[in-house]
């Protein structure tokens, strides 16, 4: 199919509830698997983006003090629009991101789940009656939207990335900014006119597109927002704490580096299955993504030899015309270049690759950012590919021969997102579970993220959490009021 149509939104701005030309320079945004253009995007001025700001203050307080009801049913029609919508709204996003179009569906409806699961949250955010040291006093907790949340957001996961942030602060009573990727920002501005169509409230949704540096710094550094909610590489997220001028709430959801351990005691066609799906799934552009995978000497050589073949069954295409291929392209030039890098430096350090290693030839990959998953064996830790997110579909492969071993080369990072387990002997389950240095332990399995469960980083992999109440909780303060009735005094 052909690209799909972007010029209502290419150059808009979405600003106190109406889409505006963007009065900034232009930005081209290109399909990845072609090559090719799509439309574009206007840097957001200075101008543009205080009048932003100063509608999501006036939205915030209307919308911080409407009954938590509407703002419920508020999501919930958000969310039945989104569905409805699915399939334009993931042709949006496979245009400008690569990913096959089945794929860019679901996420499309994972995200419309987050409407309905924020919209049944909102109605649940209780206080709480703590008990005082003398008679006659009582005190309440009770939780107050935080205000203006700029949303800071990457371009792997162009829909849900952005919603966690969007339904949490719509559910709280916030107003939020949202700054999308440069490279995927047609997803946001689908969204925003979902938000429109849902009838919320004019400036308590705006999408102001542009570069990182610029208008996402802008955002930072503005005093009319009072929270950044960011998503990205730890690099950005930690100058995004260093660099924000005054006391701001932040909540950072950054890079991964991504152990898989495999005992002896796993299922090995389930550890192969899953290790198959998060290491490559997305081209392997995934902060949960398997970067490095531990295996039991006993069984390294039949783990590798099933997971080489389960790599090389891939299927691989243009995400627009192939909506059921495995995989697409990779979303741009960089992360194709850092995955060549990680592996040319495996390479030159002993590894062996034994799936993968080339981009696919033939008609339709020519203009593309595409490459076979790759598996390399035999690492160590002085390999880039075990040491540093590669954000790409390579994933390298080491023996093991004591649990211990295992769980202290897992934990050799300065990175806290992610990691996984196949066992099926209890001891080793507790005993690794117990000591993965991880916000997340997925064990059998390999999704990590589960709507409502909290899903946050450790170390250098972030602070705060979304999903679940936790999720929920990022986007409120917490006012503690003491009241003297007198009563029993
Ligand atoms: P990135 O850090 O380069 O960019 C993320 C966002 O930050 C973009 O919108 C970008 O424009 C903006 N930005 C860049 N410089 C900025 C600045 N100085 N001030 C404010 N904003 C700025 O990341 P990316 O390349 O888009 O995404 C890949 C990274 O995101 C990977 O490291 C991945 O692990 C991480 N990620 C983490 C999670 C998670 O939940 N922990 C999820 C997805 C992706």
């Amino acid at each position: 199919m052909t690209n799909v149509d972007l010029s209502h939104i290419s150059g808009k701005l979405f600003i106190g509830g109406a889409f505006v030309e963007g009065r900034g320079e232009r930005i081209d945004v290109l399909n990845p698997a072609r090559g090719e253009v799509i439309g574009q995007i206007a840097a957001t001025t200075a101008e543009e983006i205080d009048s932003a700001v100063e509608s999501a203050r006036a939205a915030f307080r209307t919308w911080s003090r409407v009954p938590a009801k509407t703002r419920s049913n508020a999501l919930h029609r958000l969310g039945d629009l989104i569905a409805a919508d699915a399939h334009r709204m993931a042709q949006i996003m496979t245009s400008e991101q690569g990913k096959p179009l089945n794929e860019a569906k679901g996420e499309i409806l994972k995200l419309a789940e987050a409407c309905h699961f924020y919209g049944e949250e909102a109605v649940r955010v209780f206080g709480e009656i703590v008990p005082n040291d003398q008679n006659g006093y009582q005190s309440q907790v009770i939780r107050e939207p935080i205000g203006v949340v700029g949303a800071i957001t990457p371009w792997n996961y162009p829909a849900e990335l952005v919603g966690w942030k969007l339904c949490a602060s719509l559910a709280a009573g916030c107003t939020i900014l949202i700054k999308p990727a440069e490279l995927t920002p047609f997803t946001a501005l689908a969204i925003a006119e979902k938000v429109k169509e849902a009838g919320i409230l004019d400036g308590v949704v705006s999408v102001l597109t542009g570069k990182g540096s610029i208008v996402g710094q802008a955002l930072v550094e503005h005093p009319g927002v009072d929270k950044i909610a960011f998503t990205g590489s730890s690099a950005v997220g930690l100058h995004i704490q260093r660099s924000c001028p005054s006391v701001k709430r932040l909540s950072l959801e950054l890079g991964g580096n991504c152990p898989l351990i495999v005992t002896k005691s796993a299922d090995i066609d389930a550890a192969v299955k899953g290790a198959t799906r998060r290491s490559f799934r997305n081209m392997g552009q995934i902060c949960i993504a398997i970067n490095r995978i531990y295996v039991a000497r006993e069984i390294y050589d039949t783990f590798l030899d099933k997971f080489a073949k389960a790599a090389d069954a891939l299927t691989i295409g243009d995400g627009l015309n192939n909506p059921a291929a495995d995989i697409g392209s990779m979303a741009s030039a960089d992360p194709l270049a850092k995955t060549r890098d990680h592996l040319a430096d495996a390479s030159d350090k002993g590894a062996r690759v034994i799936a993968g290693g080339r981009a696919p030839e033939g008609a339709g990959f020519e203009n593309g950012f595409f490459f076979r998953p790759t598996i390399v064996a035999d690492c160590t830790h002085e390999m880039k590919v075990m040491s540093e997110e590669t954000f790409g579909p390579l994933v390298g492969v080491a023996p093991f021969d004591t649990l211990e071993e295992a769980a202290a080369l897992a934990n050799d990072t300065p990175y806290g997102l992610a990691s996984y387990v196949f066992a099926r002997d209890l001891q080793e389950i507790y005993q690794l579970s117990a000591e993965l240095d991880y916000g997340n332990v997925a064990i059998n399995n390999v999704d990590a993220g589960i709507m409502n469960a909290p899903y946050g980083g450790r170390k250098q992999s972030g602070i705060g959490y979304e999903h679940g109440r936790e999720g929920l909780l990022e986007y409120f303060n917490f006012k503690h009021v003491r009241l003297f009735h007198g009563v029993g005094a």
